[in-house]
């Protein structure tokens, strides 16, 4: 079974971090692939470049060999589409072999917006994971999509090449990219929250600090940000 867990990861952090690793766990699979967006099509542009979110990814997970970074997505630019990706590693992967693609119900609830969307069920099985607070409409296509497909074992995942929902509640960390970005910006810590060698490189990179170009195109003068 193949399993990727999409995102802009801008920055990666420990939510990220820990839920890729409950995942493999109870997908019962040796390792899971990451694959960072190149241009999200459904939201605002990252506040990092697809280099420096590609290199902070590499450096969270150096050394730990259940997780990878897939790169696909970067290397073939323009906007990222989910339905080309794994068209791509279904061709790699053969009909037989299970793909999974995870996602939070946050990104889960506006499916229906994404390109292609209905090739997407014929190409992968889809593993939702429940965020707190953000519950699905009850109507509309992402529940009916559950209705229609949903599963509630991770053998059944197994069973099937491609098709099957498995809505899934694991122990999640209340940790956003936004919110690490609120606070580099405002020159508050995001220590904890995310990888040492993360923060480290952000700060070496000088990423997501308040726009240089204030009003008026006066430069910003720059808190000071400790740790
Ligand atoms: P942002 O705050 O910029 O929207 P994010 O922290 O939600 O970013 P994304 O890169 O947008 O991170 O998320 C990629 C995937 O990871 C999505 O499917 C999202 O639901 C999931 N995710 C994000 N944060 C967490 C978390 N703390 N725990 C579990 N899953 C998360």
């Amino acid at each position: 079974m193949h399993v990727i867990y999409g995102g802009t990861f801008d920055p990666v952090h420990h939510g990220h971090l820990r839920l890729a690793v409950e995942l493999k766990e109870r997908l019962g699979v040796a390792a899971l692939s990451l694959v960072p967006c190149h241009i999200p099509p459904h939201r605002d542009d990252p506040g990092a470049t697809s280099d420096d979110r590609l290199a902070l990814l590499r450096l969270a997970i150096d050394g730990e060999d259940g997780l990878a970074v897939d790169e696909r997505e970067l290397r073939r630019g323009g906007a990222s589409y989910t339905a080309e990706t794994l068209r791509q590693l279904r061709a790699t992967l053969g009909d037989e072999e299970p793909l999974v693609m995870v996602v939070g119900t946050d990104a889960f609830a506006g499916f229906d917006r994404w390109r292609d969307w209905q090739a997407i069920p014929e190409l992968a099985h889809i593993v939702v994971i429940a965020r707190p607070g953000v519950e699905l409409p009850p109507e509309g296509v992402p529940a009916g999509l559950i209705r229609a497909r949903g599963c509630r074992s991770v053998a059944e995942l197994h069973q099937a090449p491609c098709g099957r929902i498995l809505p899934l509640e694991l122990p999640l960390l209340d940790i956003s990219a936004t919110g690490i970005r609120e606070r580099i910006a405002a020159g508050r810590s995001p220590r904890y929250l995310l990888p040492d060698r993360v923060w480290q490189e952000i700060r070496a990179r000088r990423l997501y600090r308040a726009s240089q170009g204030g009003e008026g195109g006066k430069a910003v003068k720059q808190p000071l940000i400790n740790s």
